[in-house]
C-alpha cells in the first residue's frame, strides 16, 4: 500500500463541500468574500480543536477562562494601538481595479489578476478593523469596532479576574472567541478569512521572568499540536526578526500547508504594553500590589499564546488528508487520519441489511454508544461504500451487525487505518473503544 499527501488545497475544498464539513457563506448568493460556515461535520471538529485547548488551558492550577463581549469601548482600540496602525500596505491595479497587499506582491512585475503592466497605484494604508453603530444614533460618537483580537479582552479584564479569584503571580487568562479583520485579500480557504475564531491566552507575570516564561510556553504549545496528532516533520519554528511595538521577543509556530509554509499560533512576549496602555487611557488603576514582595506596586509582563483556530483546524485536516493506492491501478481510498479524540464521529454503526432483527440491535447498540461518543447510524448502501464514506470523514471505528451477531452476541469492529477487522463482543464494546481511543 502507497499513500500521498494532500497536494492542492482544491482536494480539501472539495471534500470539505462535499462530505459536509466546510460551506462557501451565503452560497445561494454567490458567496461572500472571506467568510466560511461549518457544516454538520466541520462544527463537531471545531469543537473538538476547541474542547482540547480549553482543557489544555484551563486545567491547569495557574490559568482561568473568560469570554468577553465582541464590542468593547472604542478607546480600548485606541490604547492597544489598533486604530493607529493595525492596517497593511495595498495597492489597486487601475487596470482591473483589483486590490492586493502590497506586502505581498512584487510591485515591479505585472498585475497577477490581469497581467497589465506598471498598473499599480502608490501604496496607502488601509486599517483592517470593522467598525459598526452602537445605539439608534449613526454619529461617530456611537462608533464601535468589532474586535480584530480577543486579546484586549482579557487586559482589561485582568483586574477583574486577578481580585475575584484571589490570584497572585503569574497565572493566566484563556479566552476563545471570534475575531474580524477587513483583510484586503482573504484567500486559501480558511486561512486567511475576515470573521474567525481565536483561542488566546495571556500570562502574566513579574517583570524580568519574561525569558523563561517563553521557553515554558514554547515548549507547551508545540507539545500541543503533537498531541493532537500533528506529524512532527510538517512543524517548525519561525522567530521575528522585525518585532510589533509591544514585543520583546516572538516566535511563531508554522505548519506546512499545501500552499507552503504558513503561521499557525503566535508566542509573544507582551511586556507591559498593554496594561499600562489601558491605564493612561482610562484613567483607571491597574497596578498589581505584589503582596509577596513588600506590597510593591507594578504592571505584570505578559507572555501571549494566540492560537487561530479555524487555522489551526485547517492544519489539522490537511495533516489526517491521505490518498492510499493513488494511479496504481488498485482502488483508491481517502481518508481522514483525525486523531480520535479531534475525529467529528467516533463510532459508526451499522446493520448489514435493512431487516428489523438487525435493526433493532444496531439501534440498541447506537443508544448505548452515544451517551459517550458522538455516533452515526448508517444503513444505506454496500458496506464497502459505507466503510468508504467513514474514511473520509475519518471515523476511526465502524462496527457492523450481521446475522450472527444475533447467535454469537458480537460485532465486527473495522479500524480505519489498518482497515483489519475484528469480532467483539457487545458486552465489551464500550471497553475495547476506550481502551483504543484512549477516553
Ligand atoms: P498574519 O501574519 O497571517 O496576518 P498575524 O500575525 O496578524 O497573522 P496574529 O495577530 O498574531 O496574526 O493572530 C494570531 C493567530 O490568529 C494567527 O496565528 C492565526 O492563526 C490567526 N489569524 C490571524 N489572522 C487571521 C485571519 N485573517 N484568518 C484566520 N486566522 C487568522
Amino acid at each position: 500500500m502507497s499513500e500521498s499527501n494532500l497536494k492542492s488545497m482544491n482536494d480539501l475544498v472539495s471534500l470539505s463541500k462535499r462530505r459536509g464539513f466546510i460551506f462557501q457563506s451565503s452560497e445561494v448568493y454567490g458567496g461572500l468574500g472571506g467568510c466560511w460556515d461549518y457544516g454538520p461535520l466541520g462544527v463537531e471538529l471545531k469543537n473538538n480543536v476547541k474542547q482540547r485547548w480549553w482543557k489544555a488551558m484551563t486545567f491547569r492550577r495557574d490559568i482561568e477562562g473568560i469570554d468577553a463581549s465582541i464590542l468593547m469601548h472604542p478607546l480600548v482600540w485606541k490604547a492597544s494601538g489598533h486604530v493607529d496602525g493595525f492596517s497593511d500596505p495595498m495597492v489597486d491595479c487601475k487596470n482591473c481595479k483589483d486590490r492586493f497587499r502590497a506586502d505581498q506582491i512584487d510591485l515591479k512585475k505585472n498585475c497577477p489578476k490581469c497581467g497589465a503592466k506598471e498598473s499599480f497605484t502608490e501604496p496607502r494604508d488601509f486599517n483592517l478593523m470593522f467598525s459598526t453603530f452602537v445605539g439608534p444614533v449613526r454619529d461617530t460618537a456611537a462608533e464601535v469596532y468589532l474586535r480584530p483580537e480577543t486579546a484586549q479582552g482579557i487586559f482589561v479584564n485582568f483586574l477583574n479576574v486577578q481580585g475575584s479569584m484571589r490570584r497572585k503571580l503569574p497565572f493566566g487568562i484563556a479566552q476563545i472567541g471570534k475575531a474580524f479583520r477587513n483583510e484586503i485579500t482573504p484567500a486559501n480557504f480558511i486561512f486567511r478569512t475576515r470573521e474567525f475564531e481565536q483561542m488566546e491566552m495571556q500570562y502574566f507575570i513579574k517583570p524580568g521572568t519574561q525569558k523563561e516564561a517563553m521557553e515554558k510556553w514554547k515548549e507547551i504549545r508545540f507539545r500541543w499540536h503533537l498531541d493532537n496528532g500533528m506529524r512532527a516533520d510538517k512543524l517548525r519554528w519561525h522567530k521575528h526578526e522585525k518585532l510589533a511595538h509591544y514585543a520583546d521577543e516572538a516566535y511563531d509556530i508554522e505548519y506546512e500547508f499545501p500552499i507552503g509554509w504558513g503561521e499557525m499560533e503566535g508566542i509573544h512576549s507582551r511586556t507591559d504594553f498593554d496594561l499600562s496602555q489601558h491605564q493612561k487611557f482610562s484613567g483607571k488603576n491597574l497596578l498589581y500590589t505584589d503582596q509577596e514582595d513588600g506590597n510593591k506596586k507594578y504592571f505584570p509582563f505578559v507572555l501571549e499564546t494566540s492560537v487561530g483556530c479555524d487555522r489551526s483546524l485547517l492544519a489539522v485536516m490537511c495533516d489526517a488528508y491521505r490518498i492510499e493506492n493513488e494511479g496504481k491501478g488498485e482502488e483508491e481510498r481517502t481518508v481522514m487520519r483525525f486523531h480520535p479524540a479531534l475525529a467529528p464521529i467516533k463510532v459508526a454503526i451499522m446493520p448489514l441489511m435493512k431487516k428489523d432483527e438487525l435493526q433493532n440491535v444496531a439501534e440498541k447498540l447506537l443508544d448505548d454508544l452515544q451517551k459517550n461518543y458522538r455516533c452515526e447510524y448508517d444503513e444505506a448502501g454496500s458496506i464497502g461504500k459505507r466503510y468508504r464514506r467513514q474514511d473520509e470523514i475519518g471515523t476511526p471505528f465502524c462496527l457492523t451487525v450481521d446475522f450472527d451477531t444475533l447467535t454469537d452476541n458480537a460485532v465486527t469492529v473495522r479500524d480505519r487505518d489498518s482497515m483489519k477487522q475484528e469480532r467483539v463482543s457487545l458486552t465489551k464494546i464500550q471497553e475495547y473503544l476506550r481502551e483504543k481511543m484512549g477516553f
